[in-house]
């Protein structure tokens, strides 16, 4: 047995006196935990990690309000099928993937776990959000490379007109996540040629974002990535964990686009089974509590 991993957290700040903002996340527990709630291959744990990820860094960068949510949908015809994420400005995060179970030998290349090749890069990654009049908005972009970071830095350029530097990564060790975490870094206007100049060699010296979280952490790595350029960061860490919006009710309620007669059925049955797809609770919901569905409105036990 390992040590459990310490609660994800995001920072936040500015470098460049305020022409670059930046969001860096140390996402490790939260990805683990949806390891171990989705049953996930080591491939799968990386393709959802990197997405969870980035879909916390999204909400900060695109979220206009503190509880904000944006939803990552990425699908690119590999094994893993879709991958979904949703992020909350207030560090809320959840996630699945349609096929948990699929892997890939690691790339003969490099040895790295083959990211690109379970996710595909024949599709598309959207971003959904609520505009401020409350309705939804979805922009999407062409994959352009499978691996996440750099589809999501396309949609960012692309579809939002934000200059911005995206890093994501996942490290396992043995079957566990080690380190994971992600940072966006987004230009302002005002920002000048040598600062992006700056920016760009620092990023390219800090090669693998995982391999910096390994030697030296979240606050390490951002640093190194604003070297040079008076970082400022806020003085609190945004507390981060994976937390599904589910409900035993609203697992019931679900019950509700069933027709009577079938759940009758599910009466004489014993009662049925309701898995939330997001975050893979099992809700057994007993036959008083179908029935409860029918006597309009009575809520169902706790
Ligand atoms: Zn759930």
């Amino acid at each position: 047995m390992t040590a459990p991993l310490p609660p994800s957290y995001l920072l936040r700040g500015t470098a460049a006196g305020g022409t670059l903002r930046l969001v860096g996340m140390d996402s490790a527990r939260i990805v683990e935990d949806a390891r171990l709630r989705h049953g996930l291959s080591k491939t799968a744990t990386a393709a959802l990690g990197r997405t969870l990820t980035a879909s916390a860094l999204l909400a900060v960068v695109l979220g206009k309000k503190t509880d904000s949510r944006v939803t990552v949908r990425v699908e690119g015809g590999g094994p893993v099928g879709w991958i979904v994420a949703e992020g909350s400005v207030d560090g809320r995060v959840r996630g699945y993937v349609r096929q948990p179970g699929a892997d890939l030998p690691l790339r003969e290349s490099d040895g790295k776990l083959d990211v690109r090749g379970i996710v595909g890069m024949d599709g598309e990654l959207a971003v959904t959000r609520l505009l401020d009049n409350g309705e939804p908005y979805t922009g999407s972009a062409q994959l352009v490379s499978g691996e996440i970071a750099e589809d999501v830095s396309t949609y960012l350029g692309v579809s939002e007109q934000i200059p911005n530097a995206v890093l994501l990564g996942v490290y396992e060790q043995g079957e566990q996540v080690a380190f994971a975490g992600g940072l966006l870094v987004q230009a302002m206007p005002g920002v000048t040629d040598e600062t992006l100049a700056r920016l760009e060699a620092n990023i390219r010296a800090l090669g693998q974002i995982t391999d910096s979280l390994r030697r030296g952490g979240l606050l390490d790595t951002i640093q190194r990535v604003t070297d040079g350029l008076d970082v400022q960061l806020a003085p609190e860490a945004q507390p981060a964990r994976f937390e599904c919006r589910c409900s035993r009710q609203k697992a019931a309620d679900s019950l509700k686009f069933f027709s009577a007669a079938e759940r009758q059925e599910m009466i004489e049955a014993g009662g049925q089974e309701i898995v939330c797809h997001w975050c893979g609770e099992h809700y057994q919901l007993t036959p008083e509590e179908i029935e409860a569905l029918d006597q309009g409105g009575v809520h169902a036990r706790a």
